[in-house]
């Protein structure tokens, strides 16, 4: 669109954005043209995901581009800068994107494992309390990492979290912005439809502070934090160890309401230590301050008592076949 390629135009100039890092940016900037897209292995709310090949195979995510949108193409172009400064074990490798409207995409390392949702709401794969641990420590690390490189995730769910082969990759980071610029439009408008036409589980990862923002008429500059990434943390630490999510089958005008005054999760039938249990509840504290940082949290992770992570075998998380090894 005009106001688009204005928008590009005025970048080049843009004091904001130095011409050193405009160079180094051209490093990451894939045509896409040189991209073979082959099947779409899902659709979420900002974008197609594609299985493809760029020197070898990668996943391919071509954002959802409204024609009558004008893409804030420098907010895209920070986000890159900032993905491309993200190497770590845990996290899914950025390898570059494409930056010309209307043809915006992330190009990202194939994930070849499930994702946690796969393992734990659609095959039913129950994890131990000992791999749960294990997991989340991997996620603790991931996001450490990106804490200290300053990235806020801003979309930590199990559904971006893959499983492979034992080993936690971490995707989906920092493109909220980018995501909700694109297609935000049609995000508000279904917050101000009849009921709240919010994707079902997103919701149990906002933190109090995220869902008191999400008025009707919000523009949803939502007031993503650290503290609401370790927010979403403990719904991910929830479903590990439960196998479902917190507020189950409650309608999200009702879970807002309740995470917005501080209503929890209850832990009443939940059979786990009183350490793992400390884990939710910090995680979850009302107030943002309060909340560990994913350093704690890994270091308590760590310090977590073998022996009483042990729990009755008549506990259900423990009884069926286990989730990837
Ligand atoms: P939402 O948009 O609400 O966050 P989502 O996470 O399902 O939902 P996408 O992030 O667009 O949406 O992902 C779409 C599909 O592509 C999902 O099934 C996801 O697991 C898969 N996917 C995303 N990134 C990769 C990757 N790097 N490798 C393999 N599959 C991926």
């Amino acid at each position: 669109c005009q106001r688009a390629d204005s928008l590009d135009l005025a970048n080049k100039h843009d004091s904001r954005w130095p011409r050193q890092n405009s160079l180094s940016m051209k490093e990451w900037d894939i045509p896409y043209d040189e991209l073979k897209l082959f099947e779409v292995i899902g659709t979420g709310r900002f974008g197609t995901v594609y299985r493809g090949s760029w020197h070898g195979a990668v996943a391919v995510k071509v954002l959802h581009v409204l024609s009558d949108d004008c893409v804030p193409l420098d907010t895209f172009k920070h986000e890159v800068a900032t993905f491309r400064k993200t190497r770590h074990e845990n996290l899914v490798l950025f390898m570059g994107a494409c930056m010309k409207p209307p043809r915006l995409a992330i190009v990202t390392s194939l994930c070849k494992g499930m994702t946690l949702y796969t393992h734990i709401h659609l095959r039913k794969d129950k994890f131990t309390a000992n791999k749960s641990v294990i997991v989340a420590q991997q996620i603790s690390q991931g996001m450490g990492y990106l804490h200290a490189r300053g990235i806020i995730h801003k979309d930590l769910k199990t559904k971006n979290i893959f499983l492979e082969n034992g080993k936690v990759v971490i995707t989906d980071f920092g493109l909220f912005s980018v995501t909700k610029l694109c297609f935000g439009n049609k995000l508000v408008q279904s917050l101000r439809g009849d009921s709240l036409g919010i994707p079902a589980g997103w919701l149990c990862y906002l933190a109090p502070e995220l869902c008191r923002a999400l008025t009707p008429h919000a523009s949803l500059h939502l007031p993503f934090s650290k503290a609401t990434d370790v927010y979403a943390f403990g719904t991910v630490w929830y479903e590990l160890l439960c196998g479902e999510y917190p507020f189950k089958s409650q309608p999200p005008e009702a879970v807002i309401w309740q995470v917005g005054k501080g209503v929890k999760q209850s832990l009443a039938n939940m059979q786990a230590s009183r350490d793992i249990k400390d884990i939710l509840m910090l995680c979850w504290s009302y107030r943002s301050s309060e909340r560990p940082d994913f350093p704690h949290l890994l270091t308590t992770l760590q310090k977590l008592p073998r022996k009483r992570l042990a729990r009755s075998p008549s506990h259900p998380v423990h009884l069926s076949r286990s989730a990837d090894s």
